[in-house]
């Protein structure tokens, strides 16, 4: 089958993560083709249910979601909205949410528990010229590596970023360790340096928060956080080159862990070569 790849001119910290195990994944899943793929076999309805809870966590910094009534409005009105997307977009078979949309239930159960028992942040000061406040666009200086950060806030000692998971963040490592997840934990970095990039100051501690309210700091350094930083871009600037000379299969990675669950498998010549030979 013949794909339309164009040349990506961003990439956002949360894609970073799984653009660097296969970059040509990052570019096939672009591809109208992939697209229409990813719409037909879609993912349970876990990435619609996540936007709608990112959704009612960004309307929580501003307004009080404890009581169940104004919870049940709030998600409702989000509900109905992620829906007609959804039927937009020919994804009509994940249509009802709260029907076919794996874990809906107990997302919305965990959710309206950690809204209960949130504790309201502390107001960000105006005027500080920092990007204070919930769904805050981060930006490197180039321009290429652009994301939004789902809350930044003023902690004791001074700006935090936070970035809510509605799923695990931790996995095993090699020594069966659980450990946070280093694709998150990259994300969150990369968006310390481009809020260093953009505030010109750093940002004082990294968080991610899961659905029972815990929050599990994300160590850093501001030299390794400039760094993955400069990776990121170099990545990109790959990325753009193999399309321009008409070669993106050169991106390609394949390997068990990344392979496994890719949703624009079924395009990817590189995987069929690669797995007739193991
Ligand atoms: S199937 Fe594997 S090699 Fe192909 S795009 Fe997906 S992750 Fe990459």
């Amino acid at each position: 089958m013949s794909l339309t790849f164009s040349t990506p001119t961003r990439l956002s910290p949360s894609q970073y993560g799984r653009a660097l195990a296969c970059p040509y994944q990052f570019l096939l899943a672009k591809t109208p083709e992939a697209q229409v793929l990813v719409g037909t076999m879609s993912s349970g309805g876990a990435a619609a249910v996540g936007t709608i809870v990112h959704g009612m966590l960004e309307r929580a910094v501003t307004t009080d979601l404890s009581i169940p009534t104004a919870f049940e409005t709030a998600w409702q009105q989000l509900l109905t909205h992620q829906e007609a997307r959804l039927l937009k977009d020919g994804s009509t078979h994940l249509v009802p949410l709260a029907f076919r949309a794996r874990g809906y239930a107990v997302t919305k159960l965990l959710l309206r528990w950690y809204l209960a028992n949130k504790p309201m942040p502390i107001p960000a000061p105006s005027g500080t010229g920092l990007p204070f406040g919930p769904e805050q666009r981060l930006t490197d200086l180039s321009g290429c590596i652009s994301g939004i950060a789902d809350f930044i806030r003023l902690g004791t000692d001074g700006p935090e970023i936070v970035d809510y998971k509605t799923g695990p963040i931790f996995q095993l490592n090699a020594n069966a360790e659980a450990e946070i997840k280093p694709a998150y934990a990259q994300q969150l970095q990369l968006y310390a340096a481009l809020f260093y990039e953009q505030a010109g100051c750093w940002p004082t501690r990294l968080l991610l928060v899961d659905l029972a309210g815990n929050e599990h700091e994300v160590g850093f350094t501001e030299s390794a956080c400039l760094q993955l930083l400069d990776e990121a871009r170099h990545l990109l600037a790959q990325m753009q080159s193999a399309v321009a000379a008409g070669n993106p299969e050169s991106m390609a990675a394949p390997g068990i862990e990344q392979c496994r669950f890719c949703q624009v498998r079924p395009l990817c010549g590189p995987f069929e070569a690669w797995s007739t030979q193991i």
